[in-house]
């Protein structure tokens, strides 16, 4: 055959996931731990290495960092999924609430997994747009949830990319209005260091979502986590991939919750640079910040492209462009990094903007010029 008949109508509108994968000497675009696993985890990481029987298959439900992860939440290994990244479980999350017919509900500008996934499987997607300061429509989320037709709700608590942590109360109000499946995915709960988890007894309809991809330096292992309802997640294991996760993966993700302790010192570091990131942009003339609860920060600033292009370009530093994004016109995201990277980065910031103040008043000047000889 010379041709191949068309995948399902619902991908013609749909857009592949472009995080833009390249190279920079500073890396600020994906909200990574800026610094690798510390050097004793790496030695018993290499350990590890050469013990993994390879030739067989790993524990389907992580059955060890499983239990692991409950004790330290309180809860039973029944309440806890592992998944590949909280990527996956997004996916298995959509596939079991969301479906033909089902309606999930985000709250964009927000984490575009949610909407991408439901989209991938034909759900009815239902989108309550953010205010202008990035806090949700508790209005809208109200009478929407009032009509009864809601299956799954996704709140990301910090909100990424905006930073925005929704008030509790609003949280309970939801849990309390409707029985769809509500995840609050708290991939940055390691900085925010606000959970709903208190409030799982009370609310079977709460899930919430968590990765070893930010805080714990492992995004490239591919290891996040569920807590829910016992219901909830055996409903979840219908729909998952057996296998996802490996067994280094289950391995290094083993050390690192055990050694947990071990990264406070550089998240409340990463905390301090935020700071510092926040206070130096809003010190640049022509960048409005806007504050955050997690370990990135988003910025609005005229041209946003044409910036993003020219700090990786002159100055290899790498920040995610969202300024296509609905909502956040001339917006850029900055993730959090090392001291000297944050340092690195304002420096770059400050030279192209007051480049582009000095041309803007050389285009104004020659312009009056101009008119003066004329
Ligand atoms: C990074 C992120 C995730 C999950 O990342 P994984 O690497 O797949 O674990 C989930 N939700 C939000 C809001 C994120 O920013």
């Amino acid at each position: 055959m010379d041709r191949v008949r068309p995948p399902r109508e619902a991908l013609r509108d749909l857009a592949p996931y472009d995080a833009k994968h390249v190279d920079a000497e500073v890396m600020l675009a994906s909200n990574e731990n800026p610094l690798n696993l510390p050097g004793e985890l790496l030695d018993r990481l290499e350990e590890l290495v050469v013990r993994i029987p390879y030739n067989r298959y790993p524990d389907p439900m992580a059955t060890r960092l499983r239990e692991e992860i409950a004790e330290a939440n309180g809860l039973e290994p029944g309440n806890v999924l592992v998944g590949n990244g909280g990527d996956e479980l997004i996916m298995d999350l959509v596939l079991a609430w969301g479906g033909p017919g089902r309606v999930v509900l985000d709250f964009p500008p927000t984490f575009v997994m949610y909407s991408i996934d439901a989209k991938a499987t034909d759900s009815t997607l239902v989108q309550i747009p953010r205010k202008p300061d990035f806090s949700i429509d508790e209005d809208a989320l109200m009478a929407r949830l009032a009509r009864g037709d809601v299956d799954l709700v996704f709140i990301a608590n910090p909100n990424n990319p905006t930073g925005t942590l929704a008030p509790e109360t609003l949280l309970i109000d939801v849990l309390n209005a409707t029985d769809a499946l509500v995840v609050v995915d708290e991939a940055y709960f390691e900085f925010s260091r606000h959970t709903m988890r208190p409030h799982m007894s009370r609310h079977a309809n709460l899930a919430i979502l968590r990765t070893f991809s930010k805080a714990f330096s492992l995004a490239a292992l591919r290891a996040g986590y569920l807590l829910a309802h016992e219901d909830v997640i055996a409903e979840l294991t219908k729909v998952r991939q057996p296998y996802s996760v490996n067994r280094f993966t289950q391995a290094a993700a083993r050390l690192v919750f055990r050694e947990r302790p071990v990264f406070e010192a550089a998240i409340s570091q990463l905390l301090r640079n935020r700071d510092m990131l926040v206070h130096g942009l809003s010190e640049i003339e022509g960048v409005e910040v806007f504050s955050s609860e997690a370990n990135f920060v988003l910025f609005r600033v005229e041209h946003a492209s044409a910036v993003w292009r020219d700090l990786l370009k002159e100055h290899s530093v790498l920040v995610r462009d969202f300024s296509r994004t609905p909502g956040l016109e001339d917006c850029l995201r900055v993730s959090v990094g090392t001291e000297e990277e944050v340092r690195r980065f304002l420096a770059a910031m400050d030279e192209i903007m007051a480049r582009r103040r000095a041309s803007a008043h050389f285009g104004v000047a020659a312009q009056a010029a101009r008119h003066d000889e004329g």
